[in-house]
């Protein structure tokens, strides 16, 4: 059983309340969790303060050893990393071996060369003066990460704001906590400096909310649901803290009449159902043009039907558990609500028996539904599963009222060979991510996040460098 400790001081330390850990293909706890309370929140404050003066004057260059130092450890424990990747979360092995923590590792990297490349940009004025920007950290930041991609997206906070030179409470969710304790070992065996990086567990509404509200915290980068998001935000308004919220996600999947077909399949199976479709990236909700309806939504349900859940620990798995008990009904529910609303379930639609070690799991059978209108709850809410709603459309106009009729803006993708129109199509939708005839290609070095309820600022490259730093500009005269 693991014991899940918070990381305060360059040290483990416990609480006097634990939580229960699961292991979601079993439906068995697998250890406990410390769960924050003032007096840890006060000593990690205190121990990021502390740190604080140091780390900002440490060069940009010795930040950036740190944290290659970090992206080694991360890749020599690939393995006992991706393990613990799957048994918290459900994810396939697999998928956590060759995505979760390689991408940790090259979030670290990624964000230790911006350590180095990211600084002051200066100006000669007309009238005899020079002016530069600084880029001063804003002292002590709060991370908050969600459970779906736990180690991925926690890397993807916390480099940046290391590299700008803050020190960071993290909060990893309280649902997947183990490789970020794990990674708490790691920031041990390194040395990194004390209170440098502290990492706090427990419950979202508990240390979350209490860590949000402190006022030593100057920053907050949240990463989770749209109604969490929206409490952030509210709680950090009267002492303008500086917020990043990546939020929900709704995303249209366009598939024009003349998309490359076998391609355009297989890789929008993969945008509805990767992670069990938990990736606030996937497509749910599979808008496809009339001519090529009948014909697509055939092909797609019997690939779908193809992806049978099982044991997330076998190379071969490719749809597991989803995260928790509470997910697991939340997903039934949905599905329910839109049998109710009149959906014809052509796929799925039911809890999935996997046998052995994985009866008790929470795992859920790939679910394609179509006959619902594009403003109903099942097409206007996130679901946060492998469910998919298809959705038939006659032309670009209608394509886009569809794409866009709803509150998030998150991620979108187009399938056609016609590059005008990808071109047309691109600029009209409302999200902060467009792919065309790809899904999910990262770029470290892109703007990452999204529009209407999907979020507020961007995350990734320089915009990451940038919200975690505040701008001084100088002015200096220099005829006198
Ligand atoms: P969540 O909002 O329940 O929790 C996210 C994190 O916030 C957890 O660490 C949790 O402990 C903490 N938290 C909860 N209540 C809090 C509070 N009142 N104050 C401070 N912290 C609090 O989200 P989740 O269920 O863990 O994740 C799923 C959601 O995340 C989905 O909506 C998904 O779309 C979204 N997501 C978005 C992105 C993106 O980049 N836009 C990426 C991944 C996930």
């Amino acid at each position: 059983m693991d014991r899940i400790e918070h990381y305060i001081a360059g040290e483990l330390r416990s609480s006097e309340a634990w939580l229960e850990n699961f292991e979601p293909a079993t439906g068995q706890v697998s250890g406990k969790i410390a769960d924050a309370g003032e007096a840890e929140l006060d000593a990690a404050i205190a121990a990021a303060q502390s740190a604080f003066p140091a780390w900002r004057r440490t060069p940009g260059a010795e930040r950036a050893r740190w944290l290659n130092r970090l992206a080694d450890l991360i890749e020599r424990d690939l393995e006992a990393l991706a393990r613990a990747e799957s048994e918290d979360t459900g994810k396939p092995i697999t998928l956590a071996r060759s995505v979760d923590i390689p991408r940790a590792a090259s979030n670290l990297r990624f964000f230790a060369a911006a350590a180095t490349q990211f600084s002051s940009e200066s100006h000669l004025m007309e009238d005899g003066a020079i002016n530069w920007t600084l880029r001063e950290p804003h002292g002590v930041v709060a991370c908050i990460s969600p459970w779906n991609l736990p180690l991925y997206l926690f890397t993807w906070k916390i480099a940046p704001a290391l590299a700008a030179g803050n020190c960071v409470i993290g909060k990893p969710s309280e649902v997947t906590p183990k490789t970020a304790w794990l990674f708490s070992k790691l920031c041990i065996e390194a040395g990194l400096p004390s209170g440098v990086l502290n990492i706090l567990h427990g419950r979202g509404p508990g240390i979350g909310a209490r860590l949000i509200d402190h006022p030593a915290i100057k920053a907050i980068s949240f990463t989770g649901g749209t109604a969490t998001g929206a409490e952030i935000a509210r709680v950090a308004a009267p002492r303008f803290k500086k917020l990043s919220l990546e939020l929900g996600g709704k995303n249209p999947t366009i598939v024009f009449e003349d998309c490359d077909w076998e391609h355009t399949l297989e890789e929008t199976l993969r945008a509805a159902f990767a992670n069990q479709g938990q990736i606030c990236l996937c497509g749910s909700r599979l808008l496809i043009q009339a001519d090529i309806y009948e014909a697509f939504r055939d092909a797609f349900v019997e690939k779908a039907r193809a992806l049978n859940p099982a044991d997330p620990a076998l190379p071969e798995t490719r749809q597991g558990a989803v995260v928790s008990r509470a997910h697991y009904e939340k997903v039934l529910g949905c599905i329910e609500q839109a049998r109710e609303d009149g959906a014809h379930i052509l796929v799925g639609g039911e809890a999935a028996q996997v046998g052995g070690r994985c009866d008790q799991g929470w795992f859920i059978q790939p679910t394609v539904i179509e006959g619902l209108s594009p403003s109903c709850r099942s097409n206007q809410q996130e679901i946060f599963g492998p469910v998919v709603s298809l959705m038939p459309f006659r032309d670009e106009e209608e394509a886009l009222a569809i794409a866009n009729g709803v509150d998030y803006g998150l991620a979108s993708s187009i399938w056609t060979k016609d590059i005008s129109r990808a071109h047309r199509m691109a600029r009209n939708i409302e999200s902060g991510l467009v792919w065309i005839n790809c899904w999910m290609r990262r770029d470290l070095r892109v703007p990452m996040g999204g529009m209407k309820q999907s979020g507020v600022g961007r995350e990734g490259g320089w915009e990451a460098m940038r919200f975690f730093t505040e701008a001084k500009n100088v002015t200096v005269a220099f005829d006198g």
